[in-house]
């Protein structure tokens, strides 16, 4: 049986390697040539002996995506890869590239390489706006398949003297669907001794599954939340998003102020603006009102328009507007523009038109 080498941790890497009546310290080589070097293939591993990249070969999966399009954005920034699975399946994965030149926020002048990941084959909560949510539910993307993507684009990057900075699990998929399999990638590409790629520097974003936010609170981890909000009130909430059936805002917002309460983390909470759906002043008002005193941000980015859903994108005035009411409010808001429009680099809007 073939495990993909992705889904190893360390110890687990430690014990194939003694199966194989190999010395111990070959487990960190590999470790290390998988982390640190991005080999991808046992024959780049050429320090280790023949005898072992053999048994590598016939035990470990090493090419666990195949990148079946490759679309780069007009912005030149952006490059979105539909990857398929060994299973057939396909999941998307997107970097962004921010330049102090060509930052659109105007805020930060620092160099930014951002992935977008996947964590499931399509998505179980059915948002209606959402690309993926339309697709419905595959299944969960393993440890290791999550941690492939990553791989893929450090690789990417390191051939051209880059490093990933960021990475947002904010592409197809719930993470706290899949929460087992999300943590332990994260704990994976965090090892010192490999990836080394600190916890803070990634954002889960979830659609509100609260069990699993007063997990995450509990466990303390440093990694950044951003809670998909979109609604102030639970009727239009439900319409959007099926998922707010079982947890309503209250119960949602409280335990988003249990977590930052619990952490001394702030949150951020995630707002697709609707034209004249949720991009009225009032509703920025109702929002506020909700957020009141609570440490947190608002990301709103004017809606990706997709197929299976007949809302329209704020305009520029009106989402200029809303940020504005809320920020009189006290609420810190970033209006984001939509990268790599022209190649549906929307979560979940390029694997559903295949
Ligand atoms: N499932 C998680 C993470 C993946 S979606 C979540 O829902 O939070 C990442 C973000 O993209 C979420 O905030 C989601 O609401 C948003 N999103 C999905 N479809 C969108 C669309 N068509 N336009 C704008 N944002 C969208
Ligand atoms: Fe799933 Fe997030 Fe899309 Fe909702 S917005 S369907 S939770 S991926």
């Amino acid at each position: 049986m073939t495990r993909l080498a992705y889904d190893l941790d360390l110890p687990e890497l430690a014990e194939l390697v003694k199966s194989w009546n190999e010395p111990a310290y070959r487990a960190k080589q590999i470790w290390q040539g998988l982390y640190q070097h991005f080999w991808q293939d046992p024959d780049e591993f050429t320090s280790l002996p023949k005898s072992l990249r053999d048994k590598m070969k016939a035990e470990l999966e090493f090419s666990v995506l195949k990148p079946s399009i490759v679309l780069d954005a007009s912005d030149k920034q952006t490059r979105k890869i539909l990857f398929e699975l060994p299973d057939g399946k396909r999941i998307e994965a997107v970097l962004m590239r921010y330049d102090p030149t060509t930052t659109e926020s105007g805020k930060s002048g620092r160099i930014r390489r951002t992935l977008c990941i996947s964590t499931q084959v399509g998505c179980a909560m059915g948002c209606t706006f959402c690309a993926t949510g339309q697709m419905g539910f595959t299944r969960h993307l393993s440890s290791g398949e999550i941690v492939a993507q990553i791989m893929y684009y450090a690789r990417y990057l390191n051939n051209v003297d880059e490093r990933v900075t960021n990475i947002v699990l904010m592409g197809m998929g719930e993470p706290f669907h899949n929460y087992d399999n999300t943590m332990a990638a994260i704990d994976r590409l965090n090892d010192p001794d490999g990836y080394n790629f600190g916890a803070r520097r990634f954002t889960i974003s979830t659609s509100g599954l609260v069990p699993a936010i007063q997990r995450f609170a509990e466990e303390k981890r440093q990694v950044n939340l951003a809670v998909s909000l979109h609604a102030s009130e639970n009727e239009r909430r439900t319409g959007m998003m099926p998922v707010n059936k079982r947890y309503k805002i209250e119960e949602l917002i409280q335990a988003c102020r249990d977590y930052v309460n619990a952490t001394g983390r702030r949150i951020t909470f995630e707002w697709a603006l609707i034209h004249g759906i949720n991009d009225t002043p009032e509703e920025a008002r109702k929002l506020a009102s909700l957020l009141k005193g609570m440490l947190c941000h608002v990301n709103a980015i004017p809606l990706n328009p997709t197929t299976g859903y007949t809302g329209q994108a704020t305009t520029r005035e009106r989402a200029e507007i809303f940020r504005a009411t809320l920020e009189q409010a006290g609420i810190p808001c970033t209006i984001r523009m939509r990268r790599g429009i022209d190649i549906q680099a929307g979560c979940g809007q390029l694997a559903s038109r295949v």
